[in-house]
């Protein structure tokens, strides 16, 4: 695999970062993943606006320009024959001797970027669907920001996975924030689709935003509000939005079946056409 540093294109064993590199010592790095479909990225200038916005409130520099980094990212599609996949980029403040305190202007950021080929078509979540367990939301208060602080994430996966579930989703003051890598949301009794509104709290998905605006436009009515876990257990349905996953049906919650176990109609239907409508618009 060729992947991509600091204006190079590399053999992944030779591909180097500094060991006083910020993002390694202080995950002080933001990043992105963009979804390729037939070679072709989905929903990019979404992702590459949340990537300026990252930048701009953490008061990173931004030393490449749209041109570029849209160059890259099909550079590496191009170079790897991705058909199917994403691209991760990520970017941290840079490199400095190790130190809490930091001169911004005076450090160069890092840039890497590699590509993952992966099913996402034909995955097992969209046939069988997720279960999810529910966990505290122990993050900070910036969720907002796309930073590689992922630690809590992770490790919230990996309590799914010993409980034999697939993914987390995380609760705070009495309310689901969202899924340890997607946003979550809920479809009532009525047929309404139901995700909290953004703020601080959770990261604004730029696959909840698409499918928000697809939804509209096909006359599902959306209600932007917070909801329980009591509440989400009793939902008709539920699912996830995420960039690689597009729409994820959710079949169980804390062990508790939703529409039967089975995914739901509206989750596939919604999975569907953000397929069919993104490929439309992919670049
Ligand atoms: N929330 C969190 C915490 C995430 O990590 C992600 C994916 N990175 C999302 C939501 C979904 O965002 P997107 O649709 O832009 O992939």
């Amino acid at each position: 695999r060729t992947v991509y540093v600091n204006g190079d294109y590399l053999p992944e064993n030779e591909a180097k970062v500094s060991v006083f590199d910020r993002g390694f010592l202080f995950a002080d790095g933001i990043y992105e993943v963009a979804s390729v479909l037939g070679g072709k990225l989905i929903d990019y200038p979404a992702h590459m606006v949340r990537l300026h916005r990252s930048a701009n409130e953490l008061g990173m520099r931004f030393t490449v320009s749209d041109d570029e980094l849209l160059a890259i990212h099909r550079e590496l599609v191009s170079r790897n024959g991705l058909e199917e996949g994403a691209v991760y980029l990520q970017m941290t403040r840079g490199a400095t001797d190790r130190d809490f305190t930091f001169d911004t202007e005076k450090l160069t950021p890092t840039l890497v970027l590699f590509t993952q080929a992966r099913a996402l078509i034909d995955s097992p979540v969209a046939t069988r669907g997720m279960k999810v367990i529910t966990i505290p939301d122990l993050r900070w208060g910036r969720c907002d920001i796309k930073t590689v602080q992922l630690l809590y994430p992770s490790l919230g996966k990996m309590e799914a996975k010993k409980q034999g579930a697939d993914d987390a989703w995380m609760v705070r003051d009495g309310v689901v924030t969202e899924g340890t890598s997607n946003n979550a949301f809920i479809v009532t009794r009525d047929g309404a689709i139901v995700t909290r509104p953004l703020s601080n709290s959770i990261l604004p998905g730029i696959t909840r935003a698409t499918l928000m605006a697809y939804s509209e436009k096909n006359g599902i009515r959306i209600e932007e509000r917070e909801f329980t876990v009591e509440e989400a257990k009793q939902a008709a349905e539920a699912f996830i939005t995420s960039a690689t996953v597009f729409v994820g049906p959710v079949v169980a919650i804390d062990g508790v079946e939703l529409s039967d176990g089975k995914p739901g109609p509206v989750a596939l239907g919604l999975r569907q056409t953000y397929i069919e409508e993104s490929l439309k618009r992919a670049i």
